[in-house]
């Protein structure tokens, strides 16, 4: 067994022994491949359920919520760590609650990309390394895991959590400067105003409105949500390009400030809408206007919240 999910069942197994916490969220294996699932565990005995491989891909802190009246253990990686700090710091949950277990992360893998080019009923997968070895038809391929990141974790530069209660492992190098951080972006805007636009028509056209992103975004949490209220009915309910425009626009618009570019709302996008562009956007203006990175502590107060005088102010009228 790998000595990093030993070590998160020992941690598990004593702090749910010892009554510091009611539940542990973790990952299991997936019951599909190229998968870890979510799993939340609330006694010892069920520890030896926990796993950490390269496919606990999701955003762990989209689940905080769901135990408000709890104690709670989470394993959180460098982004889940952020959008922890984001609830916190919008009173979303109690940090006094809430026990962190940083995971230091060396970038998770896209399933998407792997399915398209091992398909959907590998025989055996192994990671060894930087190898993963997928088995198919009897057939073994040893491939180098870095072809196979999900783009979110390709420009990631937060992998190490950056709030904790405790770390395991040691933490790992940045893989990618500022500058390449951004290289999505930078590369987009190098468009025309046309192609931008025909770019963001052509993703959004395939949106289904499944409304997975909103679900899977830890910082998607109103109770009722504007696509969903009828009064005041804010958009239609049908696939016409103005009501999806909407739809995607103010969801992104709500990220402001808020996005810790983890990658859960394109990874679990059914239709494969990829929103690194857009969550880099998010990012980069609030960084350059604002001298802000989201969630990268529990005691600077949300961006759209506060001011300082010295603010980017060019907009206003
Ligand atoms: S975005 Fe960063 S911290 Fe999050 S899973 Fe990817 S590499 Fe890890
Ligand atoms: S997950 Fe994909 S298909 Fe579903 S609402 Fe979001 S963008 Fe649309
Ligand atoms: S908008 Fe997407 S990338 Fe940003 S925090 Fe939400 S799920 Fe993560």
């Amino acid at each position: 067994m790998d000595s990093v999910t030993s070590q998160i069942r020992e941690r598990a197994k004593a702090l749910l022994s010892e009554g510091k916490v009611d539940v542990v969220i973790g990952f299991t294996e997936g019951t599909i491949p190229f998968t870890a699932r979510p799993v939340a565990v609330a006694h010892p005995e069920e520890v030896e359920c926990l796993v950490w491989n390269r496919f606990c891909r999701l955003n762990l802190a989209s689940y905080l919520r769901q135990f408000k009246d709890k104690k709670i253990g989470i394993i959180a990686k460098g982004c889940d760590t952020r959008s922890i700090a984001i609830l916190c710091t919008e009173q979303q949950v109690n940090r006094d609650n809430i026990y962190i277990i940083g995971i230091p992360c060396e970038g998770m893998l896209s399933r998407k990309t792997l399915r398209e080019r091992f398909g959907d009923t590998p025989e055996k997968v192994e990671i060894k390394d930087d190898i993963i070895e997928v088995t198919t038809s009897g057939k073994k391929e040893s491939v180098p895991i870095s072809n196979f990141l999900d783009t979110a974790c390709r420009f990631c530069i937060h992998p190490n959590p950056v709030v904790y209660d405790e770390m395991i492992d040691d933490e790992v190098p940045i893989r990618v400067s500022q500058e390449e951080h951004y290289s999505l972006l930078r590369e987009f805007e190098k468009k025309s105003p046309d192609e931008r636009w025909k770019y963001f028509r052509e993703e959004f056209s395939k949106c289904i409105r499944c409304y997975a992103c909103r679900e899977a975004c830890p910082t998607c949490y109103c109770e009722e949500c504007f696509v969903d209220s009828l009064n005041p009915k804010w958009i239609d309910k049908g696939f016409s390009e103005s009501d999806l425009s909407i739809w995607h626009l103010t969801r992104l618009y709500h990220q402001a400030g808020r996005c810790v570019e983890c990658g859960n709302c394109s990874a679990v996008c059914p239709v494969g809408i990829d929103f690194n562009v857009m969550t880099q956007k998010l990012s980069l203006d609030a960084l350059q206007m604002f001298q802000y990175e989201a969630g990268m502590s529990i005691d600077e107060k949300p961006l759209l919240q506060t001011f300082k005088q010295d603010d980017y102010n060019d907009f206003v009228m």
